[in-house]
């Protein structure tokens, strides 16, 4: 059983402490590894190499950065493979899936490369006579990103890249559940030239999040994880002077009209609800069948439902692997059998499921229970598993009331054929992410990333524009070179255009 070890500038350190995690691997349920866990003082030292870098970083030029940034998307496309590998082990997701998360973090990555045109600032010629205005942007300095179990690749590459192409240095805390991912990045960015210190990854708990949210040289603090802990990080961070986007968790809608092509609805809810075992932050966890939709409908879901091979990640047959822990099976396993209890209807049962050779792997098989009213613990509680609930409703205004009084707002998607109800959709919820026979809306890296409520604390979505807003701020330049005339004088009075 090996240690996973910080990555403090530009070498591994075991730190200072004596706490370990373990990890695990899912799919076998046997701990393959442990991960050190942070001290303060392990904070300080991954801040203190991260302020060092800093000084030097935020001066490197445009074209410094952005050769580097070319050279870690040459190499970060390379090495897809392994990185999946890497994921797949810890998170117990399908190899297929933990290539697909790499390549869309890649894609920020390219994004980032960008970075000369995105930084562009403006300039206004004569704004009054003689003076000219111009903009620009500066890094912030130390930006801190604490990341969730289940993109261990994809959700810091939200980040970093675009942290680091801005001209700020970087301290990851990944997931202490899968934070292999992290070092081997850390190792890719080392071998693109970027120079030490100026991407660290600190492994930990809350000792490590709380150290970097009271850090006095941490400015801005990334956050993508659980509802409840996304509140808190905003909180603390922000009281503590910083700059927080903090993206929290999800229950994502799909509203199916009768008038929707049901199978093509079918088959795309099963991929959005049980892809990655349901894990993802946009899965589809509540489906709304509208009217006459709904019987149809729940007999394609629940038999495509049932066809799903599930199985180890690294089997190639497998479409979908187990979840993260066996608390988390349990605690999955238990909210089924309280919608059963609480008066649903059970349609696939994914409870008790045994993999053959895997029998002590974290498995749920999928799960589609019907008939699911608003007040039940099924609908309530973000599942975070392979489980999709649906609610029936009698039209699509009732089935967009329905989905804007829920406290999340991440993403939705509507199926159907009629252009004017999906407008009525898109115009009329209150959620930051839209598909439109989309399931799975998730934003390409040039757009913004990030839900409304209690999605998203904090005014900035992450990546895209908004993630460059996110890590710099602007500097606006008024000025003259003037032909001195000491004749004209300066005046008191507030100045105006002339
Ligand atoms: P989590 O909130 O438990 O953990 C996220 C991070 O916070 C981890 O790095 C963890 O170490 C740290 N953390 C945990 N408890 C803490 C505490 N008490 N104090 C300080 N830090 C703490 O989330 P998770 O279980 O790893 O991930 C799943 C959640 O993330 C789901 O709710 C999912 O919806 C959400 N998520 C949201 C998005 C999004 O874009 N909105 C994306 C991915 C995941």
């Amino acid at each position: 059983m090996s240690t996973i070890e910080h990555w403090i500038g530009g070498s591994f350190t075991a730190g200072s402490g004596s706490r370990r995690g373990p990890v695990f691997n899912p799919a076998t349920g046997e701990q393959q590894h442990e991960v050190v866990l942070a001290t303060r003082n392990d904070v300080d030292a991954a801040v203190s190499a991260a302020r060092q870098a800093f000084e030097s970083w935020s001066q490197a030029s445009l074209s410094k950065r952005t050769k580097i940034l070319f050279n870690f998307r040459e190499l970060v496309n390379a090495r897809v493979g392994e990185i999946a590998e890497l994921v797949s082990d810890e998170h117990g997701k399908v190899l297929s899936d933990a290539a697909g998360e790499v390549q869309r973090g890649l894609e920020v990555i390219e994004f980032a490369c960008g970075i000369p045109e995105l930084l562009k600032g403006s300039f206004t010629d004569q704004a009054s006579t003689g003076v000219d205005v111009f903009s620009f942007r500066e890094p912030l300095g130390v930006c801190a990103g604490i990341t969730p179990f289940n993109f261990p690749a994809m959700v810091p590459m939200w980040m970093h890249p675009v942290a680091i192409a801005c001209g700020n240095t970087f301290v990851l805390k990944p997931s202490e559940r899968d934070p292999s991912a992290s070092n081997y990045v850390a190792g890719l960015w080392r071998e693109a030239g970027l120079p030490d210190g100026v991407f660290n990854v600190l492994h930990g708990d809350k000792e490590a999040v709380d150290g970097l949210l009271q850090h006095p040289d941490v400015a801005a603090v990334s956050f993508v994880g659980s509802t409840p802990i996304a509140r808190y990080i905003h909180q603390e961070g922000t009281a503590a002077g910083k700059r927080v986007q903090a993206l929290g968790g999800a229950k994502n809608h799909a509203i199916i009209l009768p008038d929707a092509d049901l199978d093509f609805a079918a088959q795309h809810l099963v991929a959005a609800a049980f892809g990655s075992a349901g894990e993802r932050c946009m899965a589809i966890s509540a489906a709304v069948a509208v009217g006459s939709a709904g019987d149809t409908l729940m007999d394609l879901v629940s038999r495509k439902a049932a066809e799903i091979k599930v199985g180890p990640g690294r089997d190639p047959r497998s479409e979908m692997g187990p979840v993260i822990t066996a608390a988390a099976k349990e605690r999955i396993e238990s909210l089924i059998g309280t919608g059963e209890k609480q008066g649903a209807k059970l349609l696939v049962d994914g409870r008790g499921l045994a993999v053959k050779d895997h029998e002590n792997g974290f498995f749920v098989g999928p799960t589609v229970i019907d008939q699911v009213q608003p007040s039940m613990d099924v609908y309530t509680e973000e599942i975070f598993g392979p489980v999709l609930s649906t609610v029936r409703a009698d039209d699509v205004d009732s089935a967009i009331d329905l989905l804007n009084s829920n406290p999340y707002g991440n993403g939705t998607a509507i199926f159907t054929s009629s252009g004017e109800a999906a407008r009525r959709f898109q115009r009329g919820v209150r959620v930051g992410m839209i598909g439109i026979n989309v399931p799975i809306p998730v934003p390409m890296a040039y757009y913004s990333f990030g839900g409304w409520k209690d999605s998203l604390f904090g005014d900035k979505h992450i990546h895209g524009p908004e993630g460059v807003s996110f890590y710099t701020r602007g500097k606006v330049v008024t000025s003259r070179w003037p032909h001195v005339d000491h004749a004209s004088g300066a005046s008191l009075h507030f100045p105006t255009a002339s």
